[in-house]
């Protein structure tokens, strides 16, 4: 564990200056960088389980799991060696194997939504395609989406969208046209009266609703108790779908995702990176009557050359089935709860305003003594004070999202004594500042 005193990341700032002349902000993905918290992002060598090591090989203890499929820890040994395996036979055939069936099935055992599913390579990928087809099936073109939930960086969801849009302080994208973004209204997450006065006031125009139904991309943000039955009664009413994007939520809050820890089953779900264990896949699934206007058994058209290749399958496969292991989800809730309710006690010992809360193996901690309900609340809290934090626990050996805005991950990997030594990192640094 390194200390503050010993923290270098001399090669890691060679790197990203060199990288920032070759990419834009240096980064393939904006969150990555630190704009929000200061400083620059570190450049990793390598990673396994709970850890990660940086090119100056300063260990750190992760949290943000590459931003969530590393559920099982990364590089887990079981999913390097299938994936071993697999390589051998090729990488791609852009053609049916039985891997697809295999990781099929168990998409749709676990969740209770899904009747059929299509695979597809990134949660961007899904959310866009469910919407053609909320589009498709309904026949109506309205969708509505909450205020900093995030759906990928499809056009249509870059309307006060979460994640990095919130991270960075965007307006809503330059280059995405009105005309695209006219049929994409906005609620505040958490409000059933906002939503049902969208539903009265483009009577007979909307497809859907789609929405984190636990939201990682404003920070943590659980729903209050109500919304989800409230959101399925109001689209039943209105002949509208409802779509979970449990793309960081699938397997995760537990292994049959939101929809079956809060028993209240959409029309249809997006599912991504868990799924993947670690390599690039996405999928959408629901009513079988749904997805059967999915080409070719329907006219609604969507493909992908690298969809259900054998490695993302596999290890796509590997993951599920060491999470499906007795225990797994009650070892994430415990340990992630005394890492949180751990967290907010020094704070509040410190004197700090914090508020958050964990379920299963995603938490998150806003700076602010309010409670956070949705996005206009998230925005409340202190990003100055998150942004010590931030520094203070990297320079510990603790690595948490480069972002107030985003939810943190613990897989089952981490130990209790990980916890025990993030907790004394924040001890020190919660009480370095006022
Ligand atoms: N939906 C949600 C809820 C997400 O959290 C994300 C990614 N963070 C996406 C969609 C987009 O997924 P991807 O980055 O794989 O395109």
């Amino acid at each position: 564990m390194v200390n503050s005193v010993s923290f270098k990341t001399t090669k890691s700032e060679q790197i990203f200056t060199a990288a920032q002349k070759l990419m834009p902000g240096g980064v393939n993905s904006p969150v990555r960088a630190f704009k929000s918290v200061g400083g620059q992002p570190i450049v990793f060598d390598r990673v396994k389980g709970a850890y990660i090591w940086d090119v100056d090989d300063n260990k750190y203890i992760d949290y943000v799991g590459s931003w969530g499929p590393a559920i099982c820890g990364h590089a887990h040994p079981e999913v390097i060696s299938a994936l071993h395996e697999v390589l051998e036979k090729g990488t791609s055939f852009g053609a049916p194997c039985v891997l697809e069936n295999i990781l099929a099935e168990m998409v749709i055992d676990a969740v209770p939504s899904i009747e059929m599913v299509r695979f597809v390579n990134s949660g961007t990928e899904a959310c866009l395609s469910v919407l053609r087809l909320m589009r498709a099936y309904t026949g109506k073109n309205k969708i509505i989406k909450f205020e900093g939930c995030y759906h990928g960086h499809g056009d249509m969801f870059l309307v006060q969208a979460g994640s990095g849009v919130a991270t960075l302080g965007l307006p809503d994208s330059p280059g995405v046209p009105k005309s695209v973004t006219a049929d994409t209204l906005n609620a505040p997450y958490n409000d059933l009266e906002a939503v049902k006065k969208l539903f009265a006031d483009h009577k007979g125009e909307i497809a859907g609703v789609i929405l984190e139904a636990v939201v990682g991309n404003s920070g943590f943000i659980p729903p209050d108790a109500g919304f989800l039955e409230g959101l399925r009664v109001i689209t039943q009413e209105n002949d509208a779908l409802l779509v979970f994007d449990e793309v960081m939520t699938g397997f995760r809050i537990s292994y049959g995702g939101v929809q079956a820890k809060f028993g209240v089953t959409p029309d249809l779900t997006t599912l991504g990176k868990v799924i993947g264990g670690g390599l690039p896949v996405g999928a959408y699934g629901g009513k079988k009557e749904i997805m059967e206007l999915v080409a070719p058994s329907g006219p609604m058209y969507q493909a992908g050359t690298l969809s259900g290749n054998p490695l993302a399958m596999t290890a796509g496969i590997k993951t599920l089935e060491l999470l499906q292991k007795p225990g797994t989800y009650e070892y994430l809730e415990k340990i992630t709860h005394e890492l949180i309710t751990g967290l907010l006690d020094i704070a509040k010992k410190a004197g700090h305003q914090v508020t958050g809360g964990n379920i299963s193996g995603m938490f998150g901690m806003f700076f602010t003594g309010n409670p956070v309900h949705n996005y206009s609340d998230a925005k409340q809290a202190d990003t100055v004070k998150f942004g010590r934090f931030h520094r203070g626990m990297l320079e510990r050996g603790i690595y948490l999202a480069p972002s107030q805005f985003e939810a943190g991950f613990t897989s089952i990997a981490h130990t209790e004594d990980d916890i025990k030594q993030t907790l004394a990192a924040a001890e020190e640094v919660l009480n370095s500042f006022s």
